[in-house]
């Protein structure tokens, strides 16, 4: 057994893991981080890299066939072994040499295997070699575990060799066949991807396509992937599963349908790691997500007394990333990741902590501004508040939406252009709070509505925002015409 002080300990070094231990290092402390699989975490090699990676080929040709003098220059199909050839060096072929190598050089140290919590800041970690070293951190431990797909209890499912986001992000081939479970954003991009990709796709989503998401949005992706030949079973679920003996995969679904398939993708939900990371030692459940305060301290364990009285918890626990459940996406997690790192240096070091909102230390952004892209075929692009989450918080809004192909810069970029964008304004400050667009390429409109969100710029400021001519960014211009400028 090897024993090793540091002054914060990190469980996971995923991209949440790898930010938290370099804010750590980069304010003057001693890092340490546990990996049980790939430096790097589900992002680098199962998930963001991979399967952007499997979409982004289809998505350059659509950009190219809607341009009738480059269609005439395009003669052939997509090459699809080229393209998981192209995804398999985007998931560096699932090789962490890089990642180590940076953290290397960044002067953390890092400890292979699975991290366990023994007692107050103290990680054992046991190696593949079955050998223990014990953690010992003088100010903070971090939990950076991230989380892993839900496999629903449905009959047969288990059995039946479901692939996973983890499969489907790392397939070898293309099935001819593939039937996806769940409707949300896993689901729907990897319908997008397959079904351009050559596999006959068959959807099975029990709430509808993208529920969280505007309904115009959603509608739009729904109308695409059943024009590219996808079958959609909406609001209806399956009852069993079944692998026959020549591979072919029978999904019973509740409406009396069969489906068959030569693979079946699970995209219902994501749960927590943190099953096996010895919560029980402090107090909390295994299993559970860990619910955090603003300094992303985990605040289950606040409330936890010794014998004695006293909270088990003086400050050293901390979790960042998918684990606490605050936004499942790589950018927010490295977010909080820098706010947690600089909160344990400066809480280490007596300097003053600023957890006011949008303070140095507060990943204020995590209930206000949380931008995401789906890059389906067309792309969503959503930041802060929908109408109805809006609404359901309690604000007095109004929502102006704009059909993003009336744009000029829009028309041009591709003919057919379809696209539809929508902000919602909080009427009682007259500022932004949720922006929305579906359309080719909209991904990079994003960080204008994120700037405008957390900056909580002024509607009457935003009409001296000009956007360039011809650019389909003069959505903004279209959607502030539509709201109207007060007299
Ligand atoms: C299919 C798919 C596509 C996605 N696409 C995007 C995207 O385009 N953009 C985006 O922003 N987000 C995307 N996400 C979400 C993104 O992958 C996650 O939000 C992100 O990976 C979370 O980072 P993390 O560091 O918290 O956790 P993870 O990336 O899961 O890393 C956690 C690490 O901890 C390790 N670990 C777990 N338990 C232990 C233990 N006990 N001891 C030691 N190590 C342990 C794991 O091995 C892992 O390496 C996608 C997710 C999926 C499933």
């Amino acid at each position: 057994m090897t024993e090793n002080t540091f002054d914060v300990v990190v469980i996971g070094a995923g991209p949440v893991g790898e930010n938290v231990a370099d804010r750590i290092v980069q304010g003057g402390l001693t890092v340490a981080i546990v990996e049980s699989e790939l430096v790097g975490g589900e992002c680098s090699y199962w998930a963001c890299m991979p399967t952007k990676a499997l979409l982004r080929d289809a998505a350059a040709l659509r950009a190219v066939r809607s341009l009738p003098g480059a269609r005439a220059a395009v003669t052939g199909e997509l090459d699809a072994a080229a393209v998981l050839h192209r995804r398999d060096a985007f998931a560096s072929n699932w090789d962490d040499g890089g990642q180590v190598a940076w953290l290397q050089g960044a002067g953390i140290s890092l400890v292979r295997g699975v991290g366990r919590i023994s007692a107050a800041r103290t990680v054992e970690v046991t190696g593949a070699d079955g050998d223990v070293t014990v953690l010992e951190a003088r100010h903070a431990v971090v939990i950076a575990t991230g989380s892993s797909a839900v496999l629903p209890p449905i009959p047969g499912l288990a059995d039946a060799a479901p692939w996973t986001s983890r499969e489907a992000a790392a397939a070898k081939a293309v099935p001819g066949r593939l039937a996806i479970i769940g409707g949300g954003v896993v689901g729907t991009e990897m319908a997008t991807a397959f079904s351009a990709l050559g596999a006959q796709v068959t959807m099975i989503a029990r709430d509808g396509l993208l529920p969280t998401v505007e309904s115009f949005a959603s509608d739009l992706v729904a109308e695409t992937l059943k024009a590219q030949g996808v079958a959609l079973h909406l609001l209806t679920e399956p009852e069993s599963v079944r692998r026959d003996e020549t591979g072919t995969v029978h999904v019973a679904l509740a409406d009396g349908t069969t489906l068959d398939a030569d693979e079946v993708l699970v995209a219902t939900g994501r749960k927590p790691n943190t099953g096996d990371l010895g919560l029980e030692h402090v107090g909390l459940t295994p299993g559970a997500w860990l619910h955090v305060d603003d300094s992303l301290r985990v605040d289950q364990l606040l409330q936890v007394v010794n014998s004695d009285g006293t909270p088990v918890d003086d400050g050293w626990l901390y979790a960042a990333g998918d684990v606490n459940h605050r936004a499942l996406l790589t950018h927010q997690g490295k977010y909080q990741a820098r706010a947690v790192g600089d909160t344990i240096v400066a809480r280490a070091t007596g300097a003053p902590v600023d957890l006011a909102p949008w303070g140095r230390h507060s990943a204020t952004a995590d209930e206000r501004a949380v931008p995401q892209v789906i890059f389906t075929d067309p792309e969503i692009a959503a930041v802060g508040h929908t109408a109805a989450s809006a609404e359901a918080a309690g604000l007095r809004i109004r929502a102006v939406e704009y059909d993003v192909g009336s744009v000029a810069g829009a028309s041009l970029h591709a003919d057919g252009y379809a696209g539809r964008a929508c902000m919602i304004v909080d009427e009682d400050r007259k500022v932004l709070v949720g922006f929305t667009v579906v359309g080719p390429d909209v991904a990079e409109l994003l960080h204008a509505a994120t700037i405008a969100i957390t900056a909580e710029v002024p509607i009457d400021r935003l009409w001296h925002a000009v956007p360039a001519y011809p650019t389909v960014s003069e959505i903004w211009l279209r959607l502030l015409e539509t709201y109207g400028r007060a007299a």
